[in-house]
């Protein structure tokens, strides 16, 4: 064939030790890594893909159509998938940002897990030592399920970095 396809095999400058970024793929540059949308839903990106900035662009619609059609041409957009992909444009918007019944209990908390969530910290390692750090309080901390759902809402997303 006369015209250039992009290839990941052999591809310059595209670092091999490492997962590429699920946008850029071959023009993959840096490091790249792994951002969880909730629901078990995980997505490997570049710095300038995982960046807040991009993520929240345009009220998240350029990051969520983006990975919709990346998706639907790997024939994986799962209902978890859209669902993820949802409650990121909701985040966006701030639907997710205002207060609920329930919430109230643990705002302060929250917000610690919500600022460790937003740096990319792997859930799970953020909600065992937020819970082994309050297991002694005079309070029960909320739920490991709640504290998923913390991190599926994504409220930071509205909030500015
Ligand atoms: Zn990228």
């Amino acid at each position: 064939m006369s015209f250039y396809l992009p290839t990941l095999y052999k591809a310059r400058k595209v670092p091999t030790k490492q997962v590429v970024c699920a946008i850029c793929v071959e023009r993959t540059r840096g490091r790249t890594e792994a951002v969880e949308l909730g629901y078990g839903v995980r997505v490997h990106l570049c710095r300038g893909h995982a960046s807040q900035e991009f993520m929240t662009q345009r009220g998240g619609r350029d990051f969520v159509l983006t990975l919709q059609r990346l998706w639907r041409a790997h024939d994986c957009l799962t209902v978890a998938r859209s669902r993820a992909l949802r409650r990121h444009l909701a985040a966006c918007t701030g639907v997710e940002a205002r207060p609920r019944p329930g919430s109230y209990t643990w705002p302060s908390l929250r917000r610690e897990a919500e600022a460790e969530f937003a740096a990319g910290r792997p859930v799970k390692a953020v909600i065992a030592a937020l819970r082994s750090l309050h297991a002694d309080g005079a309070a029960v901390p909320p739920s490991i399920r709640t504290m998923r759902r913390w991190h599926s809402e994504r409220r930071w997303l509205a909030r500015a970095p």
